[in-house]
């Protein structure tokens, strides 16, 4: 895969964003139209701090998510139980993607666990 050395936020932008992905709610199923719906609920009753501005529902159609994307290209999902809005990383050096239920991905930095950039060891 061609990752080149971006920000967290425009990695994913290529990575996920560029795949097809879809603001038209007439392209949305059923079944995404109501992860929207769960989306939408959770964002009114809880913070989600890491979304600023410009914050949109988007639908990949490659990868069947429907998440949030601000501005910036900072995504939200939905948590496993859909109780909460938690962040999606991909990690700028390898492109692994996953959020803090994945355990692949460094929630510190967003780096995947292998190329965590917390702490850099001199050997
Ligand atoms: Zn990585
Ligand atoms: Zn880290």
């Amino acid at each position: 895969m061609l990752i080149h050395k971006h920000s967290l936020s425009e990695v994913y932008y290529e990575v996920v964003l560029m795949e097809n992905p879809t603001r038209d709610l007439t392209k949305f199923g059923n079944r995404e139209l109501k992860i929207a719906g769960q989306l939408l609920q959770q964002y009114a009753e809880n913070s989600t701090n890491f979304l600023t501005h410009g914050v949109e529902v988007w639908f990949n159609m490659n990868s069947g998510y429907v998440f949030l994307s601000d501005e910036e290209y900072n995504v939200g999902v939905l948590n496993r139980n859909c109780t909460k809005i938690i962040q999606f990383y991909s990690c700028p050096e390898c492109g692994k993607e996953g959020t803090e239920e994945d355990d692949i991905i460094c929630i510190n930095c967003g780096y995947c666990k292998e190329h965590c950039q917390c702490k850099i060891v001199n050997d």
